[in-house]
């Protein structure tokens, strides 16, 4: 079998990658196991928000967004499992100002609530009398199950293929990848590849570049709610909240256990998760929400040495993206973007070279 280019992968990275190179015209087979509740994004929490501490990252979170509205264009958001809910980082009085100027500074409206506003606004947090909000309004949030389904079939009804098939390896040769081998034996070549396979990537491929995975655990609890809730960020006590349907939110605190294969990242999160995030919302939530847990679940998370994204060339014809860490929503498709135009030969509207996989030496085997 041969494609002009092929992706591999059909995360949330590969879905855009291979979007990218449909919408400008070229032809493009993406591959992927596509195993109900496998892998990094149908597990994520669902949170796309520009609130990032890296003005770059911040650059790539509004370009994402612009590409899910691009995506979604003569369909309702809500038919991608998207929702446009805007985001609050709740934070220390202090620090609101400056960090309201830097999201201002990058072109992005917000504004500043104090404490006594917020606590008007959202009755079932507790706001403790030093804190206020920074809110911008271009924030997304998802049911990430959803979502990429309906971007996979998206992406095929933009004219990519979509494969559904195990790959077993690569085939490496000077130029980059000669052929990609799937599970029966079939033998996929391409003049382009896109190797978007998440916490996969090294064992499928042997790309080696310095990378821990963390198996990550999110939570949806059912809450008691007397107002609304926004998608926040709580940066005092270190946690993060959607609100989904039927008064559930659904997030965590930053918590994870190392593992060394992503097989292992699939299972319940562990009691010390459970009762350290259920702490983190005590302390946020007023004692009458009664935190009901609706269900738990755990995924992969890739984070390179320098906690930075790979994503560039590799060698000769091949490209990756990889090393999202709990940003892939917000990060990947910008940088799947940029990475399809650079293997197009064409100029990506974000400069991604701080990305490059070169910076680790030769990743390819
Ligand atoms: C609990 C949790 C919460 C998170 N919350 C958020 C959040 O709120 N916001 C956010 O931005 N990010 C969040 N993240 C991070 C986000 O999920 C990841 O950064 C992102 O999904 C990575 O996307 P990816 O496309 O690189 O990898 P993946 O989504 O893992 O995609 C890789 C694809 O490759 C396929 N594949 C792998 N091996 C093979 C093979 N041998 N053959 C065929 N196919 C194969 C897999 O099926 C998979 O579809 C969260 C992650 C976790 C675990």
């Amino acid at each position: 079998m041969r494609a002009e280019n092929v992706v591999l992968g059909c995360g949330i990275a590969g879905a855009f990658a291979a979007y990218t190179i449909a919408r400008e015209g070229g032809e493009v087979l993406v591959i992927d196991r596509m195993t109900v509740g496998r892998g990094a994004t149908p597990n994520s929490a669902g949170v796309i928000t520009v609130h990032l501490d890296l003005e770059e990252e911040v650059l790539l979170a509004v370009r994402s967004i612009e590409l899910y509205h691009e995506l979604a264009r003569g369909r309702e958001l809500g038919e991608l499992g998207l929702r446009n809910t805007g985001f609050l980082t709740i934070m220390n009085g202090e620090e609101l100002d400056e960090y309201s100027e830097t999201l201002r500074s990058l072109g992005i409206h917000t504004k500043v609530y104090d404490g006594r506003e917020l606590k008007e606004m959202y009755p079932d947090l507790v706001i403790y009398y030093d804190e206020g909000g920074v809110w911008s309004g271009i924030d997304l949030v998802c049911e990430p199950r959803r979502m990429i389904g309906a971007l996979r079939n998206i992406v095929s009804e933009h004219g990519a293929r979509l494969l559904k098939a195990e790959i077993a390896g690569v085939k490496w040769g000077e130029d980059g990848i000669d052929y990609v081998l799937l599970g029966d034996g079939t033998r996929i070549s391409g003049d382009r590849y896109i190797v978007a396979l998440g916490p996969y990537t090294s064992r499928v491929t042997g790309i080696q570049y310095p990378h821990i995975i963390l198996r990550c655990p999110a939570f949806k609890f059912r809450l008691n709610l007397r107002g609304s809730l926004p998608a926040f960020e709580d940066d005092v006590f270190s946690s993060y909240w959607r609100p989904s349907n039927h008064s559930t939110i659904v997030g965590g605190g930053y918590t994870a256990d190392f593992i060394e294969d992503p097989s292992e990242a699939y299972t319940i999160p562990g009691k010390r998760h459970l009762k350290f995030t259920l702490k983190l919302i005590k302390r946020r939530f007023k004692e009458e929400v009664h935190p009901e847990l609706i269900e738990g679940w755990t995924g992969p998370c890739s984070l390179t040495e320098d906690l930075s994204p790979i994503a560039g060339r590799i060698r000769g014809n091949t490209y990756m993206v990889e090393g999202l860490r709990g940003y892939g929503l917000m990060l990947g498709p910008a940088l799947s973007e940029a990475v399809a135009m650079m293997a197009l030969g064409k100029k990506p509207p974000i400069n991604i070279s701080a990305y490059s996989p070169g910076r680790f030496g030769h990743p390819a085997p």
